[in-house]
């Protein structure tokens, strides 16, 4: 390849008339020096790849920015030259361009093709001006053109693959037909060479009798047309080998029922002699019933003009024709490039640009052609998801629906627990603001912030959930060890003893306890008095208080298995309170029926009183992770949605619902029963405290009947 500047700028220069050579030239000799010493795969040097991708896109007539955008594409990602060096050498707009063009090749790297449709997405999302695409597109161009210096067969494969799925069709979309061909064929040559092979064998096999020449039939429809006062450029075709390929796969055909091989393409001067050619050769051969199109009258969402139908042709042979004007054939192979050149002169306008790319994504969004059925079902499987950027551009994908809490602690914990505010897109925002494709999120952070207990119901990933609960259950320990070493002293004061933590270790043996951070723990959390304490260790002290009941000994601990119950014995869970690990419990032994578990504070224990024969001591058992039953009386707004957010909240808060039951209802109320699985007693409180923020939940309570 031998393109120098000066021949880059001459031939931009023949329809650009602003542009300017010596920008031309820099941008030129930057690339040229940042990528010295830089090799392609191939060995080539590494230069020649963003000078044919410019070059290409200057054949394509685009804009001197776009150009210098595609000289200048790989340098940001390579090389030592940063954004900022190019907005000072180009200005603002090539910078943008070039960070954009950027942006897209870090997210190559991130992807597999199993996301295609929401790579292309994402594509969109983050480019908010075409010509970052196009440029994109010519560069992946001229990477499948070279595609023979790749070594790695695998690699080769995964190029083509990504290439198929991703660029073909976005440059089909964007109406660029050149680009998605010869990306297509080239393709289909890497991944099936066999398959492309027999194809263009029983092609060339095909056309090879006389009466389906198509030098013959084109000279046919040239000279029927000119007969009739219509100048016209006849030019044929066979489909290209992907293609039939494709359709052969999509309608389950052989190639001898694929009808539409042969297409012609017919270009006239203006759009009167369109029609007036249809109407000739409809005239003169049968046309097929249901295959005629008018895209003059109504042009593709991507802007695509033309006429389309299917003949019985010369020969009786069935072709396709496409009438267009000169201009419109234009569009077809250069879509969006060539609207530039046609429509909106030489200058890129502002307003233009903007509509261009809304209406790009909304061509993307609502296309519905036939063929593009498969890929929207698959679609659906990932449009769950949204795509967003860090301030430095990283990616960072969530959940449809997630928040900047969300958003926060995907990037680290650490920022999360630690952020007090959020701007999006360059805004500040309420930190619970839901997040959309292609923001730019920046969480603000303070030392002193900490996460807000409230964020647990906004947010919707389980990571973020986590986090600030352990936060949360971190910082409530604390508060307990602090509250627990401070009634230990004061009953040391009242005592009159001084606080020994030697002495101490004497009483975790006692309470089963590990160490003496746990027992103060356990007595800030109330569950051991610190008289208790004291009296253990002064056991002939006189008694200021009796001793309390030994049930107050046993410690609650997290979990479900249940301790101090001889083995072999059945276990029951009282129906009047379901009681919860985390809560304190109490066996009552019954004949015949073994044990049954209430909790501590449950009324019917009341009958019991003067039994104390059938009170056993228990406890929660550390290990386990089952789910118990817990139960709900909530009185909802008697108004379309209310369940379905309570029940949405349950499940949000990871409590599985057993059952529901309507125990009343009014005009303005539904009183219900929920019955739910839990994990412990924090989790069912948990989810209390999440229903009562619901608008529709008039109350809550713990369920004891
Ligand atoms: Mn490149």
């Amino acid at each position: 390849m031998n393109i120098t500047a000066s021949k880059l700028y001459k031939k931009i220069s023949k329809y650009d008339t602003v542009v300017s050579q010596e920008t031309i030239q820099k941008a030129y000799l930057l690339s040229k020096k940042a990528h010295t010493n830089q090799y392609r795969s191939s060995g080539e040097e590494y230069f020649t790849h963003p000078l044919a991708v410019a070059d290409y896109l200057a054949e394509m007539k685009l804009d001197s920015s776009t150009i210098i955008t595609a000289l200048l594409h790989d340098v940001v990602e390579d090389t030592e030259i940063t954004i900022q060096n190019i907005s000072d050498q180009f200005g603002n707009e090539i910078s943008r361009l070039v960070d954009g063009v950027t942006k897209l090749s870090k997210l190559d790297l991130k992807f597999g093709f199993a996301q295609a449709e929401n790579f292309r997405k994402l594509l969109l999302a983050s480019s908010d001006d075409i010509r970052v695409l196009l440029v994109k597109l010519a560069d992946r161009l001229h990477n499948i053109r070279t595609i023979d210096g790749i070594i790695s067969n695998e690699k080769r494969t995964k190029i083509c693959f990504e290439t198929l799925e991703i660029f073909a069709p976005l440059a089909e979309r964007l109406g660029i037909n050149a680009i998605q061909r010869e990306l297509e064929d080239r393709c289909f040559a890497v991944l099936k060479p066999e398959t492309r092979e027999s194809i263009l064998k029983r092609l060339k096999l095909i056309y090879s009798k006389d009466e389906l020449n198509i030098p013959f039939i084109t000279k046919e429809i040239e000279e029927l047309l000119k007969k009739n006062n219509i100048n016209s450029k006849v030019t044929g075709r066979v489909k290209s080998s992907y293609s039939i390929w494709k359709k052969m796969q999509y309608k389950n055909l052989s190639m001898d029922q694929l009808s539409d091989i042969m297409a012609f393409r017919v270009n006239v001067d203006d759009v009167n002699s369109c029609y007036k050619a249809l109407g000739i050769l409809h005239q003169e051969y049968t046309a097929i019933m249901g295959r005629f199109k008018d895209y003059i009258s109504a042009p593709k969402r991507n802007g695509y003009q033309s006429l389309h139908s299917s003949l019985i042709g010369p020969k009786k042979t069935k072709i396709e024709v496409q009438i267009r004007t000169y201009i419109m054939d234009q569009f077809a192979l250069n879509g969006v490039a060539a609207h530039w050149i046609y429509k909106e002169g030489k200058k890129w306008s502002e307003g233009v640009k903007y509509k261009w790319v809304r209406e790009l994504i909304q061509i993307l969004e609502e296309s519905n052609e036939p063929e593009e059925f498969l890929e929207n079902t698959k679609l659906e499987m990932y449009n769950d998801q949204i795509f967003c950027f860090t301030p430095k551009g990283n990616l960072i994908i969530l959940p449809k629906g997630a928040n900047a809490v969300d958003f926060s602690y995907a990037v680290h914990s650490e920022v999360g627990n630690a952020a007090v505010g959020v701007k999006i897109n360059n805004k500040n925002r309420l930190i619970t603001t839901e997040i959309k494709n292609g923001d730019q999120v920046e969480i603000l952070t303070s030392k002193n912030g900490f996460p807000d207990p409230q964020w647990i119901q906004s947010c919707i990933t389980g990571r973020a959930k986590s986090a600030i609960r352990r936060f949360i259950r971190n910082r409530e320990i604390k508060e307990f060890l602090h509250l627990g070493t401070a009634l230990l002293q004061k009953e040391y004061r009242q005592q009159k003893k001084r606080m020994h933590e030697k002495s101490l270790i004497k009483v975790i043996n006692q309470f089963e306890l590990s160490n003496v951070e746990e027992l103060l723990i356990e007595i800030g959390k109330g569950n051991i008095n610190s008289r208790e304490v004291l009296n253990f260790l002064y056991p002939n002290k006189d008694k200021l208080q009796k001793t309390l009941p030994s049930l107050k000994k046993t410690i609650p601990k997290e979990s479900m298995k249940i301790k101090g119950v001889v083995s072999g014995m059945a276990i029951h869970y009282a129906h009047c309170c379901h009681p919860l690990p985390g809560e304190r419990i109490v066996g009552i032994v019954t004949t015949g029926k073994g044990i049954t578990v209430h909790a501590l504070d449950c009324f019917a224990l009341e009958k019991f009183n003067d039994m104390p024969e059938i009170w056993l001591e228990i406890s929660w058992d550390r290990e386990g992770q089952s789910f118990h039953k817990g139960s709900l009386v909530a009185i909802l707004a008697n108004e379309p949605g209310s369940l379905a957010d309570v029940t949405k909240i349950i499940s949000l808060n990871e409590g599985n619902i057993s059952n529901i039951q309507v125990v009343s209802r009014d005009l303005d109320y539904y009183k219900f029963n929920i019955d739910l699985e839990v994990k412990n007693i924090t989790h069912l409180n948990q989810i209390i405290a999440a229903m009562r923020l619901s608008q529709f939940v008039e109350s809550v309570e713990r369920g004891k009947d």
